[in-house]
């Protein structure tokens, strides 16, 4: 059988396969996965999530998230539209991957690459068990607050839960099939893409 660490003489007629990739927010793994779709070493689709979080100022409806009223969202899960979804950071905002979305990146004989947290990366490997989890780490605690705070988007509020959201999940990378550090994003993005060989 062919596990994630082996490589495949030809990936792109491997058979799909969904890459869950988690990390707390500020890790800075935004660029990461824009640089694995670009360049990565398997063909690689993101799988844009629903959620009823506000866009922030750069973000584009349809391409980063698709963004939803409650009532959309909630007749959309009750009609079994999602794979998975999780209120995170308990600030009342939903997030949910669309079996659409997977459907759709199968359809383009690609992986799917799936940014999610710690509970959808759960009930993701439950639906997928061949699914390569990979969780991305800071080098530190405080490095991580350093770079949290100097996006200097968040309130001192959102900033707090974040940073115990961020260390119960950390207690949590112990579950991931890969843990990487980012340490420098180079590095970083070459060891994702031996994982996915
Ligand atoms: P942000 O609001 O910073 O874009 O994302 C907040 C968190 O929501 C991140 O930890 C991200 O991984 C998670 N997230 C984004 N989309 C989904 C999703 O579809 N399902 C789950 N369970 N978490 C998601």
């Amino acid at each position: 059988m062919q596990t994630s660490g082996t490589p495949h003489p030809d990936h792109r007629q491997s058979p799909f396969r969904v890459v869950v990739l988690s990390a707390p927010s500020g890790t800075g793994k935004t660029t990461i996965v824009s640089r694995l779709l670009q360049e990565g070493s398997v063909k690689l689709q993101k799988s844009i999530s629903a959620t009823t979080r506000p866009p922030r100022k750069h973000e584009i409806d349809q391409q980063d998230y698709y963004f939803l009223t409650n009532e959309t969202f909630r007749k959309k899960l009750v009609q079994g539209e999602f794979l998975e979804h999780a209120e995170v950071f308990g600030l009342g905002y939903y997030y949910g991957t669309l079996k659409a979305e997977i459907d759709r990146i199968k359809g383009e004989q690609a992986w799917a690459l799936l940014e999610i947290d710690v509970q959808g990366a759960k009930n993701i490997v439950q639906h997928y068990p061949e699914s390569i989890t990979i969780f991305i780490t800071t080098p530190s605690e405080d490095e991580y607050e350093r770079r949290l705070r100097s996006r200097g988007t968040e309130s001192e509020e959102v900033i707090q839960k974040r940073l115990a959201t961020a260390r119960r999940e950390l207690a949590e990378a112990k579950s991931y099939k890969y843990r990487v550090i980012n340490d420098e994003l180079d590095r970083v993005v070459l060891e994702i893409n031996h994982i996915l060989l």
